[in-house]
């Protein structure tokens, strides 16, 4: 099974990394990729630019066998649409099962989602839990699609949902961008490494 966090990782944090690295564990999954959204769709913009968020993704993982980053986002122009993205990699790995993590807050806005019901045909979904939000209550289409047990995810390619729960890290990268242009020191909710770089490059200062 192959597994893929998607974000804008604007900057990439402890939250992002603690959650890929306990789902690839409790999953079993022979890779977990970051992907990384060149032009998050359904936002405003990212303040870094992709080719900063790329650079503090490898250095958040370079010394972390565990996880992967998946780039393809960046060769394509437009908006980054996650079911293109689903499509393009369901077409590399045949029928193994593929799971799309999302947190809860993601969960919340999958609706607004670009084709959002076809991202059942390419993947699993699976949520993970954040601090401070809720799962929205179930529609008729998402308890159709509701898997009970972990382990029907491995028995299909795609079109499951599945609620996991994960340590809880109330980290954002919204904060650590507040943080940083107050002149906070975010340290500890993010790599060294990254931080580094942050501070380097001056990101997120006002
Ligand atoms: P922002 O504050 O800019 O919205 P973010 O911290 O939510 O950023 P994203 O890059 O948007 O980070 O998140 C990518 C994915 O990781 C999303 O599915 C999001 O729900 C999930 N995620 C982010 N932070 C956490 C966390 N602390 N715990 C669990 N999941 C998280």
């Amino acid at each position: 099974m192959i597994g893929i966090l998607g974000g804008t990782f604007n900057p990439v944090h402890y939250g992002h990394l603690r959650s890929a690295l306990e789902v690839k564990e409790i999953f079993e999954l022979t890779e977990l990729r970051l992907v990384l959204s060149a032009q998050p769709p359904h936002r405003d913009q990212p303040t870094a630019s992709t080719e900063n968020r790329l650079k503090m993704l490898t250095l958040a993982i370079d010394e972390q066998p565990d996880l992967k980053i998946d780039d393809r986002e960046l060769n394509r122009s437009g908006p980054s649409y996650m079911v293109d993205t689903l499509k393009s990699i369901r077409d590399e790995i045949d029928t193994q099962p593929l799971l799309l993590f999302i947190g809860t807050d993601a969960f919340n806005q999958l609706t607004h989602w670009h084709q959002w019901q076809a991202l059942f045909d390419y993947a699993h979904i699976v949520v993970l839990t954040r601090p401070n939000y809720t799962p929205q209550s179930l529609s008729v289409f998402f308890n159709k699609h509701l898997a009970k047990e972990h382990t029907e995810l491995a028995q299909n390619s795609a079109g499951k949902l599945y609620f996991q729960s994960v340590r809880q890290l109330d980290i954002s990268a919204t904060a650590i961008r507040n943080m940083i242009a107050e002149h906070k020191n975010p340290g500890f909710l993010l790599p060294d490494k990254v931080l580094t770089y942050i501070r380097q490059q001056q990101l997120y200062l006002r």
